[in-house]
Parts: C-alpha cells; sequence; structure tokens
C-alpha cells in the first residue's frame, strides 16, 4: 500500500507569539476539509527572521503568516510583493509558488469581506472615519480606498504618522483622503457611514482601555467597527451598542483575514463558518 506520511507545513513567525490564535483558525479548516497540512506557532526574534525565512525555503512550506514584529521586515526576503501589499507597505501573509515567495497582505481583504458578509455593507460612495494609522489601519484604508469609498479620515495621536497614510492615500489610489489630529473634543460627523477603530486600544490585557473620543455627532444608522479581536466585545463596541449603533468587532476580520490566507496556501474554498466556530470558542475560553 502507498503511504505518505508527510504533512504540508504553514504557520505564523511572530514575537511574542505564544497567545496569536490564528493556529485554531486554520486547524479547524484543515480538519473540516480532511487536508494533511499543519499550522505552526513560531517564536522568530528580530534578528533570526533571516535564517527564519531560509529555513521555510528549505523545508518547504507552503506558507507562512508573519505579525509583530516582523511585517515590515520581511519584505526584503522575499522573491515578489503583491501590488497592494506594496502599497500598504506590509506582508502578513508569504505563499510559496515553486521556489518562490511571495508577500501579500490580507488584513485589509479580512475587514473588507466582514463589511460585506457581516455588516451587509456596499463600501461603494461610503465616508469613512478610521481611528489609527499603523499597519492594521494602512492595511484597511488602502483596502477600502480600492473597493471604492468616497472618502477617508484618518484621526491618529502621532500627526506625522496620520499624514504620510493620507499622503500615501491621495497619492497612491487618488482617493480623497484628510488628516485629522487625535483630540477627546473629536465627534465624528453628520456625513461619516462607518467608524473603525483601527488602534490597539482595548487590546488585551488593557481591556478596559477605550478611545478617549465622543460619538456624539454620528448618525443613527452610522456602522461602528473595532479591528481589536481580543477581546471581540471591547469596550468601544459596548460603547457604541448602549448607543442603538450597528457594530462589527474584529473577530470576523480575523478569520476572514485567515481565510483568505487558507485559499491562497490550499486552493480550498476556506470553511469560514468553522474557522468563525472554532475561535468563538477560542475567547469564551
Ligand atoms: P501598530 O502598532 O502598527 O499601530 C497602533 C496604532 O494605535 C497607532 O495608530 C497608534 O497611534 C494607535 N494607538 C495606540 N495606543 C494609542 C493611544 N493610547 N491613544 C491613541 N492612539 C493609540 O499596530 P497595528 O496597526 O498592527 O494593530 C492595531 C490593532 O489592530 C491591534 O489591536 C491588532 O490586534 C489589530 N489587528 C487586528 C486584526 C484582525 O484581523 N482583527 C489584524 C491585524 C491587526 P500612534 O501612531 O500615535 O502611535
Amino acid at each position: 500500500m502507498a503511504v505518505n506520511y508527510k504533512a504540508e507545513l504553514v504557520g505564523v513567525f511572530g514575537y511574542p507569539v505564544a497567545e496569536n490564535p490564528t493556529c485554531v483558525i486554520q486547524e479547524a479548516a484543515f480538519q473540516e476539509l480532511g487536508l494533511n497540512w499543519r499550522y505552526l506557532t513560531i517564536e522568530v526574534k528580530p534578528e533570526g527572521l533571516a535564517e527564519a525565512m531560509n529555513g521555510l525555503k528549505a523545508m518547504g512550506f507552503q506558507g507562512i503568516n508573519l505579525t509583530i514584529p516582523h511585517k515590515v521586515a520581511v519584505m526584503q526576503f522575499l522573491d515578489e510583493i503583491s501590488p497592494d501589499a506594496v502599497m500598504i507597505g506590509a506582508v502578513n501573509t508569504v505563499r510559496r509558488d515553486g521556489t518562490r515567495l511571495i508577500g501579500e497582505n490580507t488584513d485589509g481583504k479580512g475587514f473588507l469581506r466582514s463589511l460585506h458578509q457581516d455588516g451587509n455593507i456596499d463600501i461603494k460612495g461610503k465616508h469613512v472615519a478610521v481611528l489609527g494609522a499603523g499597519g492594521a489601519a494602512r492595511a484597511i484604508t488602502f483596502e477600502l480606498a480600492l473597493a471604492g469609498a468616497a472618502e477617508l479620515r484618518i484621526i491618529n495621536r502621532s500627526g506625522e504618522r496620520g499624514e504620510a497614510l493620507v499622503n500615501d492615500l491621495t497619492v497612491r489610489t487618488g482617493i480623497h483622503a484628510s488628516f485629522v489630529p487625535w483630540a477627546s473634543t473629536y465627534e465624528g460627523g453628520e456625513d461619516i457611514d462607518i467608524l473603525v477603530n483601527a488602534t490597539s486600544i482595548g487590546l488585551f490585557p488593557d481591556v478596559d482601555a477605550v478611545p478617549d473620543i465622543s460619538l456624539a455627532k454620528l448618525r443613527s444608522d452610522v456602522l461602528v467597527c473595532d479591528v481589536v479581536p481580543n477581546p471581540p466585545e471591547t469596550r468601544f463596541i459596548q460603547t457604541a451598542r448602549a448607543r442603538n449603533l450597528k457594530v462589527l468587532t474584529g473577530l470576523p476580520m480575523l478569520v476572514y483575514q485567515g481565510a483568505i490566507g487558507f485559499e491562497m496556501w490550499t486552493g480550498h474554498k476556506a470553511p469560514e463558518s468553522v474557522m468563525k466556530k472554532a475561535l468563538e470558542q477560542v475567547f469564551r475560553g
């Protein structure tokens, strides 16, 4: 009888990485589809990334996810980078094509999928305000611009980072984007359709933290989103719920960015509902 004990390998490089739950989502999908694939959670220090990427090639990994602090540094070790990952300036997913390693960014695509599938929103023509200008904000705003949003307003604590994002968005996508300095007096505006917290405020263990902006001037039909996946019910989301606003948590975004990576790696349609259930289970504890 012919046997094949060889598993296909994928995983995540990060530092720290022990609490990253992506393995749960991917392993649930492999199991559901009966694929002999493994997703490994691997601690790689910044100074070890070059060797880790060589090891990836030597061991024939099918791909890898990158998380803090490797999303930018990994770009120098790749054979090709997708045009949108170049625009965003970061890679969170690497896929292998023969011997070539190709960098992609699925964070913003995951957010778009969650807006569409869970928020029931068509982004075309929408006015979006985004809190934050870090990696997640960059990924989200470029994908929103490419998907046809009408306008982006970037509200960020560091003016330099916020202005740089606005400039990159304007030059690279042509969207109308503007920078608003972070202030507790910020109240949103009647013309905003979607407000996104793309900062790390509220992320475990700082679960009581909440962006100190007022939601006073938002329309009652605005969609309030948070990218923070852990916990999904951030105080920001709770505050919006208490005001009877529609909300979208960071949980579906995390599932879909993984689902898109799964589809790139395996060529199979991702079993999203199985992946989502597995992640919900993690956060229920
Ligand atoms: P970065 O470190 O790149 O950026 C952090 C952002 O948060 C910056 O804009 C920073 O502002 C802002 N910020 C942090 N603390 C404060 C504060 N006290 N007051 C005001 N602004 C603050 O992180 P990432 O963009 O990579 O990650 C941001 C969040 O996105 C994290 O919670 C992460 O878990 C989440 N994420 C979720 C994903 C998902 O699938 N759901 C995928 C990827 C990320 P400044 O520029 O002024 O420092």
